[in-house]
């Protein structure tokens, strides 16, 4: 861990369509030169190394590859950092390449499997985002416990309303369901079970769905204040909504999950 990398997939005009890249990598007799822009890079301008997957032969995936990107490497640059709702620890920026050369050496595996790697990538990606969104749930519930206890209303303090006691309770059930999930998904990754990708396209869209639900439901709980910065539940909800989006958007872990169903 003494060096960081970033993930550069994403491109402008693709997304969740990964395979329609254009960023490209030419042959030269010394390495590759790449051409092209990465967008929402997470560690943009601040990782060591890019590991990028470029298109080195024919549309589609099978002419992707991917390169690792050195900082400093002469012809890489950065965008402005973007403004975003949350998130707000980590930079995102785009990551530039104007005839960026880069040694031979610098080719992970083969030519034209980049496409593989990058969404083996995914796989474990998936989970650690699940897993971040998770803790962030309980984080939030932890500290609504607390409040409850100590927040008064109509004469007594909150806790004592059973309709919000009920609210806990259905949010307790949901993470427990999600984080017993999500360590299935884990198991399968790591025993390299078959079905290992789809479970954790099922295991990110379902973890990150029901931690941005609790997260959101612990700010209506805390009211007013809720809303304000100092309690610290409006920053849980604004980290934990980029979960369903990055990492493949919940819309494609249904694609994902629903393509294999089909497929058997
Ligand atoms: C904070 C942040 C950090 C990020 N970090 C990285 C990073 O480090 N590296 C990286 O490579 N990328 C990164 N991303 C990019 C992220 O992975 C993409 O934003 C995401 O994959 C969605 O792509 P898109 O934004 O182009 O949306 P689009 O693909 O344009 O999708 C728009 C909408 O259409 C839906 N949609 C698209 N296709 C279909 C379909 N076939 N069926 C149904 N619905 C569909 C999507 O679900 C979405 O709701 C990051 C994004 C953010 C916001």
């Amino acid at each position: 861990m003494a060096k960081v990398f970033s993930y550069c997939l994403t491109e402008p005009g693709s997304g969740s369509d990964a395979s329609a890249l254009r960023t490209r990598a030419e042959r030269t007799n010394e390495g590759y030169v790449l051409d092209g822009t990465k967008a929402f890079i997470s560690g943009g301008s601040y990782s060591d190394a890019y590991i990028t997957m470029v298109r080195t032969g024919e549309d589609g995936p099978k002419g992707i590859s991917t390169l690792v990107v050195e900082d400093g490497a002469p012809g890489l640059s950065f965008g402005a950092l973007e403004q975003k709702m949350g998130w707000l620890a980590q930079p995102t920026e785009q990551v530039q390449f104007d005839n960026c050369a880069v040694p031979a050496d610098n080719l992970i595996g083969e030519e034209g499997k980049g496409f593989t790697y990058a969404m083996n990538g995914l796989d474990g990606g998936r989970l650690n985002i699940s897993a971040g969104a998770l803790g962030g749930a309980q984080q939030a519930l932890n500290q609504t416990i607390a409040y409850m206890g100590e927040r008064k209303a109509f004469g007594k303090t909150i806790d004592q309303f059973q309709a919000l006691q009920f609210r806990l309770a259905e949010f307790e059930t949901k993470l427990q369901a999600a984080r017993t999930f999500l360590y299935q998904a884990a198991w399968k990754l790591d025993t390299g079970a078959s079905d290992a990708s789809k479970y954790c396209a099922m295991a990110k869209l379902m973890v990150t769905d029901v931690s941005f639900e609790v997260a959101n439901g612990c700010l209506q709980l805390h009211g007013g204040y809720g809303y304000l910065a100092d309690y610290g539940i409006e920053k849980i909800v604004r980290d934990l909504r980029v979960h369903q989006i990055l990492e493949g958007t919940n819309e494609i872990m249904r694609l994902i999950v629903a393509r294999q169903m089909l497929a058997r």
